[in-house]
């Protein structure tokens, strides 16, 4: 975008990340979050939040067969979750990739879960799968903001 263009924020793609409570408790919220300002993608909503189980349980729903789905919502459920929306073009993808792999012992290094974590049930952090995906777990308003940055980060 040129820095005079005004897009309206549906447009754009948007993704949903969220600092699991493992994240919050070992003191990894700035160093999380600084992955993907410097990244380059806009954060446009952050809030720090307990997230009761009947959500939770909404959230991780396609995984509700699983043999780990009562674990996953207890330790979802298990303290606070930095929850946010970040835009940008691709950031689905990207995000995905910052991430890295679910296990975090197949993450590569330099992603967040190869570098920060150990398990694939305390693994720091969650991305949403797609577009589609990140519109349906992003809830409430957003911040309507434009970065300084943006004339030097997109042609
Ligand atoms: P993600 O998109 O990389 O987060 O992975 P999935 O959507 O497949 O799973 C969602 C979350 O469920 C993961 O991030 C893990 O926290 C948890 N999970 C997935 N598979 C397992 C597993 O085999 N064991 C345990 N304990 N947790 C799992
Ligand atoms: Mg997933």
């Amino acid at each position: 975008a040129t820095p005079n263009r005004i897009v309206a924020s549906s447009e754009v793609e948007q993704t949903y990340i969220m600092i699991k409570p493992d994240g919050v408790q070992r003191g990894l919220v700035g160093e999380i979050i600084s992955r993907f300002e410097k990244k380059g993608f806009l954060l446009k909503g952050l809030k720090l939040f307990q997230c009761p189980k009947d959500l939770a349980q909404e959230h991780y729903k396609d995984l509700k067969e699983r043999p780990f789905f009562p674990n996953l919502i207890d330790y979802i459920t298990s303290g606070p979750v930095v929850c946010m929306a970040w835009e940008g073009d691709g950031v689905v993808a990207s995000a995905r990739k910052l991430i890295g792999a679910t296990n975090p012992l197949q993450a590569e290094p330099g992603t967040i879960r190869g570098d920060l974590a150990v398990q694939t049930g305390r693994n720091v952090v969650h991305g949403s799968d797609s577009p589609d995906n990140g519109k349906r777990e992003i809830e409430g308003e957003l911040a309507q903001w434009e970065s300084v940055q943006t004339p030097w980060l997109i042609e």
